[in-house]
């Protein structure tokens, strides 16, 4: 996830200017086609049923950046820091009492800075039966960094997760979902099982490198199905929650009440540091209740991409 805008020291060196110095209008069709088909979507791992005759597949995952968002920002005051350490502090207890309650398994995906931050939280993740997952170092944009500083820092965010959760990360969310060029390359080399970073389906599927298969499962997100935007606050710009958390339930409940209908997947993202708060935990509580009304399969990001996998072979 990312908070609102730009921060304004690190606005440098983005992903802009690809085409070798070319306006857009001015590519040929090789190099638009190239832009397009480096990453893509390919063939749905929509299976025929879920276990045990689910009418959907739900999974829920949770994004403890906590501190790394300011940091990763270069800002280092304690104010900011506090929102980040809420998160750690009151939210994550709030939402582990939750699942727990209501047997309910998640996906925590941690920056690794995070993760050494709070190594109790990590093994209260584990202890509770989730899955704990990739990303980033302190939530750095990975568009903005070279090929080699993007993979040193994945890989040494996989030892530090390996070296706390007692088990190697299997999948990757990208800090704020920002997928660069690299990206795929470093997840493939890392042997990851899944990415969930990618909004090209409502349904999971398997990505392509340059039109190859490469058997990774994508596990797609949007930004309707993330709390942080809708509740996301910043004192010094014009970013300012327009939609009540009442709002967001009738939202995020239509999402799922699709997916049911469709027999597919409802995936979710949110924060501590964003849902954990009183007047936000309560939609989570309701929607809870809300899909409890249904037989739905509850799984991490791990065991729905091992799922689809084998319930879709290739060929
Ligand atoms: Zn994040």
């Amino acid at each position: 996830m990312e908070g609102a805008a730009m921060s304004g020291t690190d606005g440098t060196g983005g992903a802009a200017g690809t085409g070798g110095g070319q306006e857009p209008w001015q590519w040929d069709e090789p190099t638009w086609r190239g832009h397009v088909g480096a990453v893509r979507a390919g063939r749905p791992l929509r299976p025929a049923r879920w276990p045990g005759g689910a009418r959907a597949a739900v999974a829920l995952s949770f994004d403890s950046d906590h501190e790394t968002i300011p940091l990763r920002n270069d800002e280092t005051h304690p104010g900011k820091l506090s929102q980040g350490e809420y998160g750690a502090r009151a939210g994550v207890p709030r939402v582990l009492r939750l699942l727990r309650d209501r047997s309910v398994p998640a996906t925590f995906f941690m920056p690794a800075v995070s993760a050494l931050l709070h190594p109790d939280e990590v093994r209260a993740y584990v202890d509770g039966g989730h899955e704990v997952a990739l990303h980033g170092w302190i939530h750095e944009r990975n568009t903005q960094l070279t090929a080699a500083d993007e993979r040193e820092l994945a890989l040494r965010a996989a030892d530090t997760l390996e070296s706390l959760a007692g088990r190697r990360p299997v999948g990757i969310r990208t800090p704020s979902w920002d997928f660069s060029d690299h990206t795929l390359a470093i997840s493939r080399e890392l042997g990851l099982a899944y990415d969930s970073s990618l909004m090209a389906d409502d349904e999971p599927y398997e990505i392509l490198d340059h039109g190859e298969p490469t058997g990774m499962v994508e596990i797609p997100v949007e930004w309707i199905r993330d709390d942080a935007p809708y509740f996301t606050m910043d004192r010094f710009t014009s970013s300012r929650p327009y939609t009540p958390p009442r709002g967001v339930l009738s939202l995020w409940r239509d999402e799922f009440d699709l997916a049911v209908e469709e027999g597919g997947l409802f995936q979710l993202t949110m924060h501590p540091h964003v849902i954990g708060h009183r007047s936000r935990f309560l939609i989570l509580r309701e929607l809870l209740d809300h899909i409890g009304a249904h037989d739905v399969w509850y799984a991490t990001h791990e065991e729905l991409a091992a799922y689809v996998s084998r319930e879709c072979p290739a060929g």
